[in-house]
């Protein structure tokens, strides 16, 4: 359906271009909104609340509640496992859809987070006995062309690899764990679990900046979020056990708006903060982690010891970066992340982390921007 204020393809279906699509329906643009995955609602669509006996504004009912809206609005036309493989410069512009490669392998079946997920069971070909209410793969992704008279790319990002950090020992020690796979466990369990014996850790390592903020990896940006969900964690983990010991080793704290100089100054009451970042991370008996590190202000490097290490990994740009931008032929900055201003006048705009790092909450507010760029683009408002 196109209505008379025009159509938009938005590409992407993580929470910014979950709101790009949503505030456009709003005025009554509608939209086809292209998702590369079987699921919409990208990385955050699997977090989940940190409420501990208030609200830690993580941003995650955010998702789902967009979620909810999108996918109940006909205006919004949803292509799931689909890719854009050419965009052609028309009156508008005409696009060409097909189906991409991503989905169960052949004798899988996978789960989408929410509820709000339809469908919410995809099935590998060779599956024979499917969950109520589950499509199997060849039968999903859109081979189609579209007209539309603006694009908003929302590819997302990519979270920064650990093994890159060789000496952490992710990968290799089993109670070394992503920030992601926290979430994971949390989702899973409703408490933090070692995942070498399912007991939960009585002493745990935070290390900040995994990934960003690295001069020898070339990655000099702040990823803006993983001191906020770091800390949300350590608050999650001290309320359901509070004999919990917790370390985060830092190099700086990110501001991350007006509420949290007083949730930092809370925190600080029973977080140990330590101003280094650890070089080793050794094995020892039972799963157990000893952490080398060399604090501020100390000559020789100290040891420590953990149950288990979380390592807080950053926002990097997205696997699909370059292909968006040769496609759109948007610009590239120097971080990496694609430059939001490259092609604006043309009518092809960026959203969300696809540009940078930034939190659910910046994200929503800066696609909101994004799209009413875009009906100005359009002649919808002025
Ligand atoms: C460990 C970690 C924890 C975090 N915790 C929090 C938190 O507690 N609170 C918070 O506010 N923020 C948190 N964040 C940040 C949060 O994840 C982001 O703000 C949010 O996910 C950004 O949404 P997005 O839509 O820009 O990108 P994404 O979530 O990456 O979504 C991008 C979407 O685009 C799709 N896509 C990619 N390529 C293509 C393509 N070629 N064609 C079509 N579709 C494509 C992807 O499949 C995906 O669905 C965290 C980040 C990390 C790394
Ligand atoms: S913002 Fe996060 S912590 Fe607060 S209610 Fe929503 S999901 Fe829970
Ligand atoms: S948000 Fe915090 S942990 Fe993340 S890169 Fe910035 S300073 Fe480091």
């Amino acid at each position: 359906m196109k209505s008379q204020n025009g159509k938009v393809m938005v590409v992407g279906g993580g929470i910014a271009g979950l709101t790009a699509a949503w505030e456009l329906s709003r005025q009554n643009v509608s939209v086809e909104l292209v998702e590369k995955s079987c699921f919409l609602g990208g990385h955050s669509i699997g977090f989940t609340c940190k409420a501990t006996e208030k609200c830690q504004q993580c941003g995650a009912c955010s998702v789902e509640e967009m979620l909810a809206n999108v996918v109940n609005e006909p205006l919004i036309n949803v292509h799931l496992r689909t890719e854009v493989k050419d965009l052609q410069k028309s009156d508008g512009f005409r696009a060409t859809l097909a189906k991409s490669d991503t989905g169960p392998g052949p004798d899988e079946i996978i789960k989408g987070f929410s509820k709000n997920n339809d469908p919410l069971w995809v099935a590998g070909s060779n599956v024979s006995k499917l969950p109520s209410g589950a499509v199997k793969i060849d039968e999903m992704g859109s081979d189609t062309e579209l007209e539309v008279d603006a694009v908003i790319v929302a590819t997302g990002f990519a979270p920064f690899d650990p093994t890159l950090k060789g000496t952490y020992g992710y990968g290799e020690w089993k109670n070394v764990i992503t920030g992601l796979e926290l979430e994971q466990i949390l989702r899973e369990n409703r408490k933090i679990l070692r995942p070498s014996d399912g007991k939960p850790p009585e002493k745990i390592a935070f290390i900040q900046c995994v990934g960003s903020r690295d001069k020898r990896l070339g990655n000099l940006w702040c990823s803006q979020v993983c001191c906020a969900y770091a800390m949300r964690m350590a608050s999650v983990i001290k309320h359901d056990n509070p004999d919990t010991d917790i370390t985060m080793f830092y190099i700086d704290i990110q501001n991350t708006g007006k509420e949290f100089p007083v949730f930092y100054q809370n925190i600080k009451s029973w977080l140990k903060f330590v101003r280094a970042i650890p070089v080793d991370i050794y094995p020892l008996e039972n799963d157990r982690l000893k952490l080398m590190q060399l604090a501020e202000g100390q000559d020789e490097p100290s040891m420590e010891e953990f149950d288990m290490v979380v390592l807080a990994v950053g926002i990097t740009p997205g696997p699909d970066t370059g292909k968006m931008a040769e496609l759109f032929n948007l610009a590239v900055n120097e971080d990496g992340f694609l430059d939001s201003n490259s092609a604006s006048a043309n009518g092809i705009f960026v959203a969300g982390t696809a540009a940078g790092p930034g939190s659910i909450i910046d994200t929503m507010a800066g696609a909101g921007k994004t799209a009413y760029e875009a009906m100005k683009f359009l002649g919808v408002t002025k």
